[in-house]
C-alpha cells in the first residue's frame, strides 16, 4: 500500500519547502501526498507534483491532518515552521505537533530532519 504523506510550510518557509522537494522529486514520487493549501498550490505551480490540496493551514488545514494522524491515515509529517514568527493559528500547529508526538508519526520539521525522515520512509517503501 502507498504511504501517505503530508508537506506544509508556513509562508517564511515555503521557498525552503519548494527547494527541498525539487531536489526529492524521486523520492516523493513513493508517496500519494498530502499538503495544507497554500502550501499545495506552490508544489502543483512549481513542480507539477501530484498533490491532494487540504484547506489552508490556518483555515483548518492544520486541523485536518491531525485527524489524518488520529484516524492513521498519515505516515509521515513534513512540517516546515516558521521559527520566528508568531501565527495567529498557532494552536493549530500546537495540536498537530502533538499529535504527531502522541501517535508517533515520523515527522520533520526542518530541511536535514525532513531528508533524514524521507530516506527512512522511502527504505520502509522498497
Ligand atoms: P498553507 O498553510 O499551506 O495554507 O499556507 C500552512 C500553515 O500555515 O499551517
Amino acid at each position: 500500500m502507498t504511504k501517505t504523506i503530508a508537506l506544509v510550510a508556513h509562508d517564511a518557509m515555503k521557498d525552503k519547502l519548494v527547494e527541498w522537494a525539487r531536489s526529492k522529486k524521486q523520492e516523493l514520487k513513493h508517496f500519494e501526498i498530502y499538503a495544507t493549501g497554500t502550501t499545495g498550490g506552490r508544489l502543483i505551480d512549481d513542480l507539477s507534483l501530484d498533490v491532494k490540496r487540504l484547506k489552508s493551514g490556518p483555515l483548518g488545514g492544520d486541523a485536518q491532518l491531525g485527524a489524518m494522524i488520529a484516524e492513521a491515515r498519515l505516515g509521515g509529517l513534513f512540517f516546515f515552521i516558521d521559527p520566528l514568527s508568531t501565527m495567529p493559528h498557532d494552536v493549530d500547529v500546537k495540536s498537530l505537533v502533538r499529535l504527531a508526538t502522541l501517535y508517533d508519526t515520523p515527522m520533520a520539521v526542518n530541511q536535514s530532519t525532513a531528508t533524514a525522515v524521507l530516506n527512512h520512509l522511502v527504505g520502509e517503501e522498497v
